[in-house]
């Protein structure tokens, strides 16, 4: 089992990696299929039906939109927010796609996309399908695809059968579990994130590998930089208003006037996450890590790292994103990192655990002190809900990132006070979190139909 660090970290837009940036790829998978079927010239109608979480939330998390802008063309990661701003506006008017290699394709946005809020398809919460009619009506192309959180895509054949070609590969460190990954760090006196180091260069040059970890800092340092500077409403009609940038700007006075209290570094990493989480609600740029709507985690750890802790060094940002993915890898393996398969614990209590993770080790900590941090931050995200109010990644999402970096540190510091022994071993935390996320009531896992969601004030 291999999950590469550039798959558990993806580039792409808010708000959402399983309801924004998996319908979008997968409307664009959905036109390659027609344009490689033998009677795709023929094809004169495209449409979607969005199922289960998808339909739920969908409208909060934008993702009928998604799948008009992945039929458009657009990537997650090449995503240009004006020019597919102006032809979204276009499709509304003409309601006819043009895309390369196809004639052009009847589709109105805002009939032809179709929420479904009868039960979800059967095999994943977040289910769509996409088809194309010829001239006469007929279907001619239908595909079932599933988003399975973190951005991932698969049709509903892989999802039954799913493809062996990752196993296949002879990875120098095949880890799949947190037991295998110990043991193979103690047999080769490595790092984790050395050995995951070693599997990423099977695939690409070292020299690729640093740069591209390089690129996701950067993406995720300039997010956090983004929402530190943005005032005012976020979108979706709930006039949530941003705060990172008033918190940042409170803190920075309290360091000028030196005096900030020991419990605002739990600000400064609450302001940092706050402040990704709130350019993904307005549909920024963001790094899913491993989710969008628990971006803020990872990144503003890493932040804090740098910024806040004594002898941090930048030539540690590889190790830390390098052994975040190791441990994101492993609960995605071995449970979910979907909010609507496994509610929260599964994307705020994957990042924590994440985070946990890569800062112990770039403060030193062993191979087990590093698996202890990461257990300590999932163990104590278990039974977290996904209800997240009118469907939207705004409450209790955005707040909810800032207390899981929050939550991560403080994991990653009492691992580093022990000797890296301990009661609950991660892989039975991710397996408590694996049961309990499959026995946890579907109200709980991003349908919005029950929890916060159902419990709003008065406005
Ligand atoms: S509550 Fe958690 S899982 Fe649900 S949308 Fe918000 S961040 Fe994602």
């Amino acid at each position: 089992m291999f999950l590469s660090v550039f798959d558990v970290f993806k580039i792409g837009i808010g708000p959402s990696s399983s309801h924004t940036m998996g319908p979008m790829t997968a409307a664009g998978h959905f036109l390659n299929l027609l344009r490689q079927h033998p009677s795709g010239r023929q094809a004169a109608a495209v449409g979607a039906t969005l199922h289960g979480s998808l339909a739920f939330t969908g409208k909060g998390h934008a993702t009928d939109r998604a799948v008009a802008l992945g039929l458009l063309g657009w990537t997650p990661a090449e995503f240009d927010f004006d020019a597919a701003e102006r032809q979204l506006e276009e499709l509304r008017r003409s309601r006819l796609l043009r895309p390369n290699g196809l004639p052009p394709l009847r589709f109105d946005p805002a009939l032809d996309i179709v929420f479904d809020y009868g039960p979800p398809l059967p095999g994943h919460a977040n289910g769509l399908v996409l088809s194309a009619r010829d001239s006469t009506g007929a279907v001619m192309l239908n595909e079932t695809y599933y988003s399975i959180g973190g951005g991932f895509v698969v049709t509903a054949r892989e999802r039954e059968t799913p493809p062996a070609a990752a196993d296949a590969v002879p990875w120098p460190y095949p880890f799949a579990n947190a037991s295998a990954m110990l043991r193979m760090a103690r047999e080769s006196g490595l790092s984790i994130a050395d050995m995951k180091r070693a599997n990423e260069i099977h695939l690409r040059t070292p020299e690729d590998v640093e740069r591209g970890l390089a690129r996701l800092w950067s993406v995720m340092n300039g997010c956090i930089e983004r929402g530190l500077s943005q005032e005012g409403e976020l979108p979706g009609g709930l006039h949530v208003r941003r705060r990172a940038a008033r918190i940042h700007q409170q803190l920075m006075a309290e360091r000028r006037a030196n005096r900030s209290q020991p419990h605002a570094a739990a600000d400064w990493l609450s302001v940092y996450a706050m402040a990704v989480n709130e350019e993904n609600a307005a549909g920024g740029r963001v790094v899913t890590s491993p989710t969008n709507g628990a971006a803020g985690v990872v990144p503003a750890v890493l932040r804090y790292y740098l910024d806040h802790c004594i002898g941090a060094e930048p030539d540690k940002i590889a190790d830390y994103l390098l052994t975040a993915a190791g441990i994101g890898g492993l609960i995605k393996h071995n449970a979910s990192i979907s909010g609507a398969e496994a509610g929260c614990q599964g994307e705020v209590g994957s990042a924590a655990a994440m985070a946990a993770a890569g800062f112990c080790a770039v403060l030193g900590g062993s191979p087990e002190q590093v698996e202890n941090a990461a257990e300590i931050a999932l163990e104590h995200h278990l039974g977290m809900t996904c209800d997240p109010a009118a469907g939207l990644v705004q409450v209790p999402c955005i707040e909810r990132n800032g207390i899981g970096a929050i939550k991560a540190v403080a994991a990653a510091s009492l691992a580093l006070r022990g000797d890296g022994s301990h009661f609950m071993p991660l892989d039975n935390c991710i397996e408590a979190m694996r049961q309990t996320g499959e026995a946890m009531n579907a109200k709980f896992k991003e349908t919005s139909l029950g929890g916060l969601a159902v419990n709003l004030p008065e406005c």
